[in-house]
C-alpha cells in the first residue's frame, strides 16, 4: 500500500519507512472503526496493533444503540451473524434475593435501534477487523508496537514502532493514540493524566441456559451486583461484581462457593449457574478512568479509553470510543484538504465529543456510588430511586436514553433527582410526550 519499505540497518535491527496520511496506534473498539471509517472515505491510513491477531478472549458486549448506528453506518449491522447475537429489549433490575424493583424497555427509544444487541465475544469486533483487511488503502499491522512520536518544529509528523526485529518510522500526517487506558501515545505526547482504578471490577462468564433467556435481569445489593445477559442461542453472560486483585482467591474458594454466591442473589437460576464447570468459561476485567486535560497536540489526538476511559456502569466505554472515531473520520478529510494538522482544528473533534463523554464519566461514578454501596442508607436510596423510575415514565426513558448513548446533557437536574428519590412529586411522571418524541 501507501509507500516502499526502505531497509537500513541500526544496532543489527532492520529500520524500515512508511509514508501515509493517517497513523492510527491500536486497533480496539476505537481505532478499528476509525481505520474502517477513513478507508470508506478512501484516505490512506496505516493501523498498528501490538497483539499478534484479532482478539480471541473472552468479554461481555452489547451494542447500545449509538454502537448499532455506528455499525449501520460502517454497513456492517446487517451483517453481523445472527447465530451470535440476540436482541434485548426488557432489563430487570432487582433486588439481592429476587425483588424487582424496576424494569427498562428498549422498545420505548426510536426505531430503528430501539433494542439491545448481545453478541457472542468479539463479533462485531471481528466484523469490523475484516472489513479493514478488505480496504486497499488501509494497512493493519498486527505485532507492531508503538515505541515513540516522530517529531518537527515542535509538531509530530509520524511515529516509530518494532514488528518483531523490525524496526519501522511511520511518516504520517497526523498521528492517532487509540492505544487504551494505558496509552503509550498519550506518554510520549506528555499528556497528564488522571488515572483512577475502581477498588470493585467484574468477574465474567459465558454459560449455557437449560432453556434460551430472552429478558436482562441486574442485580443489586450490599456491595452486590450481578448481572445476567442473554447472548445468542442458550447463552447467557454473567458480570459479577468482585475486588480488584481477588479473582484469583475466589477461584482458589472454589466453583460450588461461587455458584452458592449466585443462587443467593438469584435463587430462580440455580440451574443455570450449575453449567459453570471450567474456570475457562471466566475471566476478570478490571475497571479504571482516564481523565486527561486535552486530547489533541500538534499533530496527534487521542480517541477511546486513552483519552476518556469511563466505569462500565455507564455501559457506553466502547460505544464512546466508536463515536469519537466517526467523529475524527468526519474532520480528518477537512484536515488533509487544508493541510492543517494543528492542534487548533483537530479540538474541534475534542470540543464536539467532551461534553457527552463528560457528563457520562460523572454518571458512572454516581452509579458506582449508589449500586457498588455497602452503605445500607445509600443502598436505600438506590433501591428507592429504582422504585420510582419503575413508576416514572418520563425519568425511567431520561435514563434509557443515556445508556443508550443517545443523550449528551446529563438525565436529570436538580428537580428531577428530588423527585426521583421521593422528595418531589412529579407532575410529569405519566407524560409520555418525551418517550414519543424519542431522545434529544
Ligand atoms: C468489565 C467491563 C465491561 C465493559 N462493558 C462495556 C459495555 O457494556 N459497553 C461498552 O461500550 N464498553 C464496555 N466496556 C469498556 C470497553 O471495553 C472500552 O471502553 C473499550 O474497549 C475502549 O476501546 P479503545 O479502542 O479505546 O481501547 P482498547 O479496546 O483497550 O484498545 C486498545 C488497543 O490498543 C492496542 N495497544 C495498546 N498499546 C499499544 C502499543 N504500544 N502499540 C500498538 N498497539 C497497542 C491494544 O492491544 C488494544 O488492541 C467495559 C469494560 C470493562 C472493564
Amino acid at each position: 500500500m501507501c509507500s516502499k519499505w526502505q531497509g537500513a540497518s541500526s544496532k543489527g535491527l532492520d529500520v524500515k519507512s512508511e509514508e501515509t496520511d493517517i497513523a492510527v496506534v491500536g486497533a480496539g473498539g476505537g481505532g478499528a472503526v476509525l481505520a474502517l471509517a477513513l478507508a470508506q472515505k478512501g484516505i490512506k491510513t496505516i493501523v498498528l496493533e501490538q497483539a499478534p491477531g484479532p482478539p480471541r478472549g473472552l468479554r461481555g458486549e452489547i451494542l447500545q444503540p449509538n454502537g448499532q448506528r455506528v455499525l449501520d453506518q460502517l454497513g456492517l449491522l446487517n451483517k453481523l451473524p445472527e447465530d451470535s447475537t440476540r436482541t434485548v429489549s426488557r432489563f430487570h433490575f432487582c433486588k439481592v434475593g429476587g425483588e424487582r424493583l424496576c424494569t427498562v424497555d428498549y422498545g420505548d427509544l426510536p426505531a430503528p435501534y430501539n433494542r439491545a444487541v448481545v453478541t457472542l465475544p468479539n463479533v462485531a469486533h471481528h466484523a469490523i477487523l475484516d472489513a479493514i483487511q478488505a480496504q486497499p488503502s488501509v494497512a493493519l499491522w498486527y505485532g507492531a508496537t508503538f515505541t515513540g512520536l516522530l517529531r518537527e518544529n515542535g509538531r509530530v509528523v509520524g511515529l516509530t514502532a518494532k514488528k518483531g526485529t523490525d524496526e519501522i518510522t511511520v511518516k504520517a500526517k497526523v498521528v492517532v493514540g487509540a492505544d487504551g487506558a494505558f496509552s503509550k501515545v498519550r506518554e510520549a505526547l506528555q499528556i497528564p493524566v488522571d488515572r483512577y482504578f475502581y477498588p470493585q471490577g467484574y468477574l465474567i462468564a459465558i454459560l449455557d441456559a437449560p432453556a434460551p433467556i430472552t429478558e436482562a435481569k441486574y442485580f443489586v445489593g450490599k456491595r452486590t451486583i450481578l448481572g445476567m445477559f442473554p447472548a445468542a442461542g442458550n447463552k447467557v453472560y454473567l458480570f459479577y461484581m468482585i475486588d480488584a486483585g481477588s479473582y484469583d482467591r475466589v477461584k482458589s474458594k472454589g466453583m460450588p462457593a461461587l455458584q452458592q454466591a449466585w443462587t443467593a442473589i438469584d435463587p430462580s437460576n440455580e440451574t443455570l449457574f450449575r453449567g459453570l464447570t471450567d474456570w475457562s468459561q471466566t475471566a476478570f476485567m478490571p475497571t479504571g478512568r482516564v481523565r486527561t486535560p486535552t486530547w489533541v497536540a500538534e499533530g496527534a489526538v487521542l480517541i477511546g479509553d486513552a483519552a476518556h476511559a469511563m466505569n462500565p456502569h455507564a455501559s457506553q466505554g466502547r460505544m464512546q470510543a466508536m463515536v469519537d472515531a466517526m467523529a475524527l473520520a468526519d474532520l480528518l478529510p477537512e484536515c488533509l484538504a487544508e493541510h492543517d494538522y494543528s492542534a487548533e482544528k483537530l479540538k474541534r473533534f475534542e470540543q464536539a465529543r467532551r461534553p457527552q463523554v463528560t457528563m457520562l464519566q460523572r454518571l458512572a461514578d454516581e452509579q458506582v456510588l449508589f449500586w457498588n454501596t455497602a452503605n445500607p442508607a445509600i443502598g436505600f436510596l438506590r433501591d428507592r430511586v429504582f422504585r420510582t423510575l419503575d413508576r416514572n415514565a418520563r425519568l425511567r426513558y431520561r435514563v434509557l436514553s443515556t445508556t443508550a448513548g443517545l443523550r449528551a446533557s446529563a438525565p436529570f437536574n436538580l428537580a428531577d433527582r428530588l423527585m426521583a428519590a421521593g422528595f418531589l412529586p412529579d407532575p410529569a411522571a405519566h407524560a409520555h410526550d418525551e418517550v414519543a418524541r424519542g431522545a434529544r
